[in-house]
């Protein structure tokens, strides 16, 4: 239902400035108390919402057709953070042309984090406090706005008065700092509650615009003393979006995992060299030297996956890495000894016979390892490093301590390579693969240079049994789901009907 209300300005004429203020700084006091007060609002840490409804497009100025309502599903969530600083807003919204559009904006710290979880693709870039993007976001919740009003308050003006639904409303005015265009406030003159901010502004598509933000069905709440239960977005009286709240929270555990970005989507972001235990004892690299390696604790020592080296670029004279060979794995070392300083590297799992997943093996000398790769490697890898000693796995080797287990199994003769070792931890059902599987940081999934070894690995897995919640690798920051594997599986047999 769609309510019309007709709104009457009666300004009211004003000689006197500093007065004018002080009946601004009341009404706006009242409108705080009404909220729980100044400094209750401050000591929540967060407030958070929720909420579905529409967005129509002919109001915004994207119409299907000229002139005819286009309304879409829309659903957002928001989480404001008192600290001023952090903010979290998702988004939802159909197209109406069968696509979603689905975004997630936030301010966990000084980064600025736009994820589309469509074309799972992350970009961050960093910001500088006070943010005006951040700022404008948290206006949103009543109880952070009226507190930033507070904060700019002399710069209050009153407006006098308007009817909005046959009620009296209080009208203040405000130009915030970065802003161009003032902001009026309205306030119900019998409850103080905000009833709606609006501002006036050239729109595209609709010239000078009228864009107002209402607050209908507001309603007691334990936390937060009143919150509204919808919110609509209007362009010169129409309903852009309209949105009611589900849920209204304050310190909530959903505001707080607003802040955390999905576990697939960490690696576009994850700073080069970050060591994150995936899960208890089992670490993966994000970017030694460009490469991803893994590396396991056990309760007696530790077992590394991969020994990466960068491989030089032939064409260029000199060769840029000469003499450095080591340098991949001799830092890949020196992060597992920050985590773990003392017990030995006994393993180090070589996944196949290109360099740079072996090449850095003497860096290991000095652990004195025990190389682990598959039966064709031997000789091959044996006169690399001639001081090693190497095992092999013609099929599966676990490696327990009856606590951690991980399974190395080879998949045997495949696109890639002649033989291949991958890593699969049973309990977590994670995956470490080398050169098999690539899920990189452009949206384009699958990489269509890949699509000889990616359909033979999705094959393999489901001819094993194996449905791995995540697929790691040694090339890629992000990993994989059973979804991708699908994809391929879906896309190799669409290719081999043709
Ligand atoms: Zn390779």
């Amino acid at each position: 239902m769609r309510k019309a209300f007709s709104i009457f300005l009666i300004f009211v004429a004003c000689a006197h400035v500093p007065a004018q203020n002080e009946t601004a700084q009341q009404i706006l006091q009242k409108a705080l108390q009404r909220l729980g007060g100044e400094s209750r609002i401050r000591s929540l840490k967060s407030i958070y919402f929720s909420g579905s409804g529409f967005e129509d497009g002919a109001v915004n100025a994207q119409p299907f057709e000229p002139g005819k309502p286009a309304r879409n599903k829309h659903e957002e969530k928001l989480a404001v953070f008192l600290d001023g600083r952090r903010l979290a807003y998702e988004l939802k919204t159909n197209r109406g042309d069968g696509t979603t559009r689905h975004r997630r904006f936030y301010f966990p710290d000084s980064r600025r984090i736009v994820a589309d979880f469509v074309t799972r693709s992350v970009f961050a870039s960093n910001i500088q406090y006070p943010s005006t993007d951040r700022d404008r976001d948290a206006r949103r919740i009543p109880h952070a706005f009226l507190l930033e009003v507070l904060a700019n308050s002399s710069r209050l003006q009153s407006k006098g008065s308007a009817v909005i639904d046959g009620r009296q409303h209080d009208v203040l005015s405000i130009t915030l700092p970065n802003a161009t265009f003032p902001v009026d406030l309205y306030f119900d003159r019998h409850t103080n509650l905000l009833r709606k901010y609006e501002t006036t502004t050239d729109f595209p598509g609709l010239g000078s615009s009228k864009i107002e933000y209402t607050f209908d069905g507001w309603r007691e709440h334990p936390r937060l003393a009143f919150f509204p239960s919808m919110q609509r977005i209007r362009i010169n009286g129409e309903d852009f979006r309209s949105v009611a709240f589900d849920r209204m929270l304050a310190d909530s555990p959903e505001a707080d995992a607003m802040l955390e970005l999905p576990p697939d989507l960490e690696g576009f972001i994850t700073p080069s060299g970050t060591v994150k235990e995936i899960a208890k004892n089992i670490y993966f690299i994000y970017g030694v030297q460009g490469f991803q390696p893994m590396f396991v604790e056990f309760k007696d020592f530790v077992v590394a996956i991969e020994a990466p080296a960068n491989v030089p670029v032939l064409e260029q004279t000199p060769i840029e890495s000469f003499g450095n060979m080591n340098a991949a794995s001799a830092e890949f070392i020196a992060k597992i000894r920050q985590k773990v300083p003392s017990k030995p590297i006994r393993y180090v799992v070589v996944t196949h016979s290109h360099a740079d997943h072996f090449g850095g093996l003497r860096a290991f000398l000095p652990e004195k390892p025990t190389v682990l790769t598959t039966p064709g490697n031997r000789d091959y890898l044996q006169r690399f490093v001639p001081e090693l000693r190497i095992e092999t796995i013609a099929e599966q080797r676990t490696i327990t301590d009856g606590e951690t287990n991980v399974q190395l199994i080879n998949v045997g003769r495949n696109p890639h390579t002649d033989e291949n070792l991958i890593a699969y931890f049973p309990s977590e059902k994670y995956l470490f693969q080398g050169d098999l599987f690539y899920f990189n940081s452009d949206a384009t999934f699958p990489a269509k240079d890949r699509m000889t070894v990616m359909p033979f690995f999705a094959k393999w897995l489901k001819a094993n049994g194996l449905a791995p919640e995540r697929i790691y690798g040694f090339h890629s920051t992000m990993f994989g789901t059973m979804e991708h594997i699908e994809k391929i599986l879906k896309l190799s047999n669409q290719t081999s009907q043709l």
